[in-house]
């Protein structure tokens, strides 16, 4: 199977494809390893960094932001919002603070502080 990607981890961009044959990935159009470390990753197990808004209980109208601390399997995404979706927090908070200890292998911070 053929795949064009898109390299994200730098702004230069590359058009990556990618050949996956037998779990084995051949990648072409990459100026660094960085872009082939991608494109594997993409291939075989992909990723990504979950954001989101909670509720905060003790504060009228307000929510605050906050994302997976690591990058979670990105099948795993629906499990991440369910979770988040049933959970409040409450204010103060500040940006790194660990409003949930695990969910699908990562912590919950906070990316926004509300006082
Ligand atoms: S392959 Fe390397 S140079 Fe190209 S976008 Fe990815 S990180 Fe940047």
């Amino acid at each position: 199977m053929k795949r064009e990607l898109t390299c994200i981890i730098c702004p230069r961009g590359c058009a990556l494809t990618a050949e996956v044959e037998d779990k084995q990935v051949r990648v072409s159009g990459n100026a660094c390893p960085r872009g082939e470390e991608y494109a594997v990753s993409e291939c075989l197990h992909p990723v990504r960094t979950v954001t989101a808004t909670l509720r905060v209980a003790n504060r009228c109208d307000t929510m605050v932001s906050v994302k997976t601390e690591r990058p979670v399997s990105k099948d795993k995404m629906p499990e991440v919002m369910q979770q988040l979706r049933n959970t409040q927090v409450n204010a103060p908070l500040f940006v790194g603070d660990v409003v949930l200890q695990e969910i699908c292998g990562s912590r919950i911070i906070v990316t926004k502080t509300v006082l």
